[in-house]
């Protein structure tokens, strides 16, 4: 009961003081623990929620809620937006004068507001802490918990002060943890260096469905990279590099190549840094080329690909800068690009870290070993030869599915090739069978059997795939059922609405194949081979013939005969599944690709048309 008047409670202040209607997963549970008074540790994903998890409770509270942030740029943003939401919020950190601190500081004192952001090195001044002694402090929170780690991968040394700092409060506040990115061994060191007790543990689930993950080795990035762009054109995406030299470079180049494209790293003068992130987050430009300084905090939904031209250090950066994709929900793609010494700027880093004075030489040594063994945990992920989520997931400690189908470990041997025709056939046969449409009829109708030739052959699809083994007619019923164009009912096929759209409305079907040469297909998958339409083929070799007659260049130049083969079997529409067909490299997709999708585009539309004079 006390359960649902409190989720009540916090639900009616998520919608009045925040608009949503409804909890994330976790939120309330978190706001809970923290209420009840108990220390809480989170680590959930960026772009789960984490701020409302304890931002809600301190509305509750009566006293102030500290909040620990080393993301001193980002403060103003997010107290702005707490303000403009009805809260009381302040912040204090270098950026403000003297006076703008003194005044913020006397207004906390007399406990004028609920939530303070404060920067974690302020604690090391002596005037501070004491002043913060002088205030009701209820929580304190410490937002990405993992800087408190020498083995998480942002180690903060003024981390360490919090722990002694809520000791000596006179009452000791509950305390919050958070963090997108905490391994066990992190995790372990976040409860015990911030002297949290008996922790609530909420830890949010690393899978982000909609994030598509791919490796892409190569030695000609900047081919690569635009290859990528262009098959983007018009989302926009974050290029993440490794230095700031190289966001200069790529910056120059793609600028003179008339690509919509921003730059971001630590160098630049912060007002460059300002105007350029505001043209990125307000879709002035499309394209940011940054390092890792940019992205912490910044909440853009609609970044639909992060790519990373260099291999970053370790997994819990990769993760937490390739997790900016897709924040709303949407199909993004995160995209590695893998050169072997690329891993060398890694290696420098290693060797030449931001000197802590703090550390003697054996923890020194330590750290090193450890950055190099994150280092290869990136390369093992490269060459992991599995599911790459399920790479990740198993890093971050959770279980995963052995296949995602949304990598390009699970669907790089696979393409995407148009079934809409075979589809048709079937479907039709279906609506023509009407409720005598048993699994084994439509199969033995589209083989033209002649066991049913007395009865069905009349039917306009009689023998209409006759070329077709009945194994192949089977497991294209079997997809049409599980891609719910069709449904079993009492024993036999109905065509559903998506159907119509296929039979009267032009839609297309696509189906994923295996790339597995015949003899590999033993193993269960039953899938079709792709097969070359004759008629496409032919309209494509003419095309072929056409270019390079213009272009004076021998036709097997432009592409071989196997190639064009394959572009009739799996009929791309897209330059992404162009891309996709052997012996189309980038060169020769920036070149010819559209030319042969306008053709293939254009055969599809004159067989619809066709079909859907004959099916109506
Ligand atoms: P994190 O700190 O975990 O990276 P944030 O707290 O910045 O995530 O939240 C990410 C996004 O999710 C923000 O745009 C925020 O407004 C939104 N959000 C958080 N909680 C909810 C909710 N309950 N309903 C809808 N949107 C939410």
């Amino acid at each position: 009961m006390f359960d649902a008047n409190l989720q009540q409670q916090l639900r009616r202040k998520l919608k009045d003081v925040f608009d949503y209607d409804a909890f994330r997963p976790g939120q309330f549970e978190v706001a809970r623990s923290l209420l009840q008074n108990r220390d809480t540790l989170v680590v959930m994903p960026t772009g789960a929620g984490k701020s409302i998890c304890f931002q809600l409770p301190a509305l509750l509270m009566s006293g102030i809620t500290l909040v620990f942030s080393p993301l001193i740029s980002l403060m103003k943003d997010q107290v702005h937006a707490l303000v403009q939401n009805g809260v009381r919020a302040a912040y204090i950190n270098r950026s403000l004068s003297k006076k703008q601190i003194d005044f913020v500081e006397k207004n906390a004192i007399r406990g004028a507001y609920q939530i303070i952001y404060i920067a974690p090195e302020r604690l090391a001044l002596p005037a501070f802490r004491d002043l913060l002694l002088q205030m009701k402090i209820s929580m304190v929170v410490v937002d990405e918990a993992h800087c408190v780690s020498q083995w998480g991968h942002d180690f903060r040394p003024n981390y360490l002060l919090i722990a002694s700092f809520c000791a000596a409060l006179p009452t000791r506040p509950v305390v919050c943890a958070c963090t997108a990115t905490a391994t066990a061994r992190v995790r372990k060191d976040i409860a015990t260096l911030l002297e949290l007790q008996e922790p609530f543990l909420m830890i949010g689930s690393f899978d982000r469905k909609n994030l598509y993950f791919e490796v892409e080795r190569t030695e000609q990035k900047l081919i690569a990279l635009r290859r990528r762009l262009d098959l983007y054109a018009g989302r926009c995406g974050i290029v993440y590099c490794s230095s700031r030299k190289k966001v200069e470079e790529l910056y120059a180049a793609l600028e003179a190549l008339n690509y919509s494209v921003t730059a971001y790293h630590g160098g630049m003068p912060v007002e460059t840094r300002r105007r350029n992130q505001e043209d990125f987050l307000f879709d002035r430009k499309s394209i940011m080329i940054a390092t890792n300084a940019f992205g912490l905090g910044i909440d853009k939904p609609n970044v639909s690909f992060v790519i990373h031209f260099n291999i970053p250090g370790d997994m819990e950066s990769y993760y937490q800068e390739a997790g900016r994709a897709g924040r709303d929900g949407r199909n993004a793609d995160c995209i590695l690009f893998f050169k072997k010494s690329d891993l060398q700027i890694q290696r420098y880093f290693i060797d030449n870290p931001v000197e802590n004075p703090s550390l003697d030489h054996k923890s020194k040594a330590a750290i090193r070993k450890m950055r190099l063994e994150k280092l290869q945990t990136m390369v093992d992920y490269v060459d992991c030869g599995i599911c790459f989520r399920r790479f990740i997931l198993q890093y971050f400690g959770e279980n995963a599915a052995e296949r995602c189908n949304n990598c390009s470990a699970c669907i790089g041997n696979r393409l995407s090739v148009d079934v809409t025709v075979q589809a048709q056939k079937v479907l039709s046969c279906v609506v023509r069978l009407k409720d005598r449409a048993t699994p084994e009829t439509v199969v033995a109708v589209l083989k033209g059997d002649a066991i049913v030739s007395r009865q069905f052959g009349s039917i306009t699809t009689f023998g209409l795939m006759r070329e077709f083994a009945v194994k192949e007619i089977e497991s294209l019923i079997a997809f049409l059922c599980e891609s719910r164009f069709l449904m079993l009912k009492d024993g036999c096929l109905d065509s559903t609405k998506s159907a119509k759209e296929v039979l009267f409305n032009g839609r297309h079907v696509r189906r994923s194949v295996s790339l597995n040469k015949p003899e590999n297909k033993k193993c269960g998958n039953n899938a079709p081979q792709a097969q070359p339409d004759p008629v496409l083929y032919h309209r494509l070799k003419n095309l072929l013939q056409f270019i390079a007659k213009k272009s004076s260049l021998p036709a097997f130049v432009i592409f071989t005969d196997k190639t064009l083969q394959m572009m009739a079997a799996m009929q791309p529409l897209n330059l992404r599944d162009m891309f996709r067909v052997p012996g189309v490299n980038a060169r020769k997709l920036d070149k010819y690709g559209l030319v042969f999708i306008n053709e293939i585009r254009k055969y599809q539309s004159e067989i619809n048309k066709s079909n859907g004079k004959e099916d109506t």
